[in-house]
C-alpha cells in the first residue's frame, strides 16, 4: 500500500499563505481534484482540475446536451425524454458539480494571482 502511494506522480505548488514549496502526493478525490495541506501554515487549498478530466467532463456535458436535442427533434414522446433525464440525473449532476467547483478554484486562483 505504502508502495502505491509513493509511486504517485508529486505535485509541487507554492503556498499562496505563507509562500513554502509544498509537494504532495496527495491523492485525487472522486471529482479529480487534489486536495493540499501547508505543512508549514496549514491552508487548505484545492487544486483545479487537470486538463483531461476538465476535457472529458465537457465532453460528456456536451454529448448529454446533443443527445437530448436530438431527442427533442426526433419528436418522443415528452415522458421518455424525462424518464431520460432522470436516468441520467445524477451523473449530470456530478458533471456539473465538478465543473462548476472547477471554476470557482479557477476564478480564486486568478482573484489571488
Ligand atoms: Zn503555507
Amino acid at each position: 500500500m505504502a508502495e502505491r502511494k509513493a509511486a504517485r506522480r508529486e505535485v509541487e505548488v507554492i503556498c499562496k499563505g505563507c509562500g513554502a514549496r509544498i509537494r504532495s502526493s496527495a491523492g485525487l478525490d472522486s471529482l479529480g481534484f487534489r486536495e493540499i495541506t501547508c505543512p508549514d501554515c496549514l491552508q487548505h487549498r484545492i487544486l483545479p482540475l487537470k486538463w483531461g478530466y476538465r476535457i472529458t467532463y465537457w465532453v460528456f456535458l456536451g454529448l448529454y446536451v446533443y443527445g437530448f436535442v436530438l431527442a427533442i427533434q426526433s419528436g418522443n414522446h415528452q415522458r421518455d425524454i424525462l424518464s431520460g433525464i432522470g436516468g441520467v440525473f445524477i451523473l449530470i449532476s456530478l458533471l456539473l458539480r465538478a465543473i462548476l467547483k472547477d471554476f470557482k478554484i479557477l476564478y480564486q486562483q486568478r482573484k489571488t494571482g
